[in-house]
């Protein structure tokens, strides 16, 4: 089967989060799986910089958005270490910019426009190079045009008469919401804009438009599928989902293994695997001590963060435990994360009053992101909502104790250790459920306290949690079983 994986973000050419993480790993599963996948992008001004091998295909797109017709490139490369060959469209009044979707606190102004071109844009690439598609699998609000596009414009076209369309979404908190008037750049019939299909309270809510118009939705969490058909997770798109929800699955995401793996990380100062963990982490440990300039102190538990400064993560209960537990409680802190200048803000406090016990680094780095994962004892992802999550698989894979809030993908990956999950041999972690910054400090003290009276323990969370595999391989099947699944499925309608 050959599938078409649209998205705004691929790793390593382009990451705001664990969308581009997905985009760049699934297509390479799918291969292993004897499925042709091709992959397609915008060319934003980091794929440039990177430098990375690619050539410019003779096409040339035009793409009518609004009045105007706007006219695109296409460049071709292949994703690393792979065949799976990635299209970038290549537009730079839309996508030669600093950043993906926003700079200094603000959304762009055009994203409507940026991304209503870009979705037209994979129809037209489709079209012009005669890509052969069975499968056009969107991600998130910013293709969430798409699916509309092949139901309403392109179904009937040569070349698209047997396609179908899925929609993943990664996160519900982001829509892709716009003024009413940005309908006129879709192209689309004003008949659309109604609140069973494209309008959302008088607004054009482009992953409405998705979840609407493709053959199936995918979430990426089974417990995630069924939290988002309810208030306040669904985001208000709950009915919608319910709606659908005979079409609705869960999948986790899976973790590329050749990337995030302690046994072969070039970015570590010493690689381990089970075998050998406590020595690998010590010494991680000490090198990145050293250079955040945090005193070395063995026998504080480390607790590691890593991800976006937003209010989906639990920042607020961090603050209000780290201020109660940076007094006197031994444990160190290292946290890295760009995001919310008011978290930026009370980050920056703590690790100017507490430099001892906090260390704080408000940038966008791989390497230290791989460095606190291997260093860290424990890793804290206490979020208000989680659609899968990727760190606390990081975690897992780099002995490092994910403490978690059970919401999500959090609650289907992270098994808590109580006496009888210990017994069991399934505990991997620790987990709590109320939003609340109590029982945030419950989980923590039960994890510090395993830490540091209990050994024996906390090694057996570790080696748990470091030999399960939470790779793409089981992921990638369902995938391909829902593929299937919708061709199957248009075969018999005879659409
Ligand atoms: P989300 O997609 O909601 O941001 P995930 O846990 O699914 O959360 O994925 C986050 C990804 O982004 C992980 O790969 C994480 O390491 C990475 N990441 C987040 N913030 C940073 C940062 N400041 N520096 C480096 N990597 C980061």
């Amino acid at each position: 089967m050959n599938i078409l994986i649209a998205s705004s973000e691929v790793a390593p050419f382009s990451k705001t989060g664990g969308l581009a993480d997905v985009c760049g790993s699934l297509p390479i599963a799918l291969g292993k799986l004897a499925q042709r996948s091709m992959v397609i992008t915008p060319a934003y001004r980091s794929l440039m910089k990177a430098g990375l091998a690619t050539r410019p295909l003779n096409v040339q797109l035009e793409v009518p958005i609004g009045g105007k017709v706007v006219r695109g490139g296409l460049l071709e490369g292949r994703l690393p270490g792979s065949d799976v060959p990635i299209f970038f469209v290549d537009q730079p009044d839309y996508f030669d910019r600093r950043e993906l979707y926003r700079e200094n606190g603000e959304d762009y102004r055009d994203n409507c426009e940026r991304f209503v071109f870009f979705s037209r844009a994979v129809m037209e690439a489709i079209r012009e190079l005669e890509l052969p598609v069975d499968v056009v699998h969107c991600n998130d609000w910013q293709t969430g045009l798409i699916p509309a596009l092949l139901r309403i414009e392109y179904g009937h076209a040569h070349g698209f008469e047997g396609m179908v369309s899925l929609l993943t979404i990664h996160n519900m908190a982001y829509q892709g919401n716009f003024w009413h008037w940005d309908m006129l750049l879709t192209g689309l019939d004003w008949k659309y804009f109604n609140w069973r299909q494209m309008e959302f309270y008088g607004s054009l809510n482009l992953l409405k438009t998705g979840i609407v118009f493709s053959d199936a939705i995918t979430t990426v969490s089974p417990q995630y599928a069924e939290e988002i058909q309810h208030p306040p997770t669904g985001c208000g798109l709950e009915g919608v989902l319910q709606q659908r929800r005979a079409d609705l699955f869960g999948i986790i995401n899976g973790v590329d293994y050749d990337v995030w793996n302690p046994a072969i990380d070039s970015h570590l100062p010493l690689r381990y695997d089970v075998g050998n963990w406590r020595e690998g982490k010590a010494a991680c440990r000490a090198a990145l001590a050293a250079e955040l300039g945090l005193p070395l102190n063995e026998h504080a538990p480390l607790i590691g963060l890593v991800g976006r400064l937003a209010d989906q993560k639990g920042w607020d209960l961090v603050a209000t435990v780290m201020r109660r537990w940076v007094q006197d409680i031994g444990v160190q802190w290292v946290i890295l994360g760009t995001g919310e200048p008011v978290y930026h803000q009370l980050l920056h406090t703590l690790a100017k009053e507490h430099p001892q016990r906090v260390a704080v680094r408000l940038e966008f780095s791989d390497r230290l992101a791989h460095w606190i994962e291997a260093a860290s004892d424990a890793f804290l992802m206490p979020s208000r909502f989680e659609p899968c999550g990727l760190n606390q698989l990081y975690s897992l894979r780099y002995g490092t104790v994910p403490i978690v809030r059970a919401t999500g993908g959090l609650a289907d990956t992270i098994t808590d250790s109580t006496e009888e999950n210990l017994a069991a041999g399934t505990a991997n972690g620790f987990s709590f459920n109320a939003y609340d910054a109590g029982a945030l400090e419950d989980a923590l003290r039960r994890a510090c306290n395993t830490y540091a009276f209990r050994p024996d323990v906390w090694a057996r969370i570790v080696e748990t949690g470091m030999r399960q595999d939470w790779s793409w391989t089981h992921s990638a099947q369902q995938y391909t079983d829902i593929y299937h699944m919708l061709r199957t499925r248009k075969r018999a309608s005879g659409r």
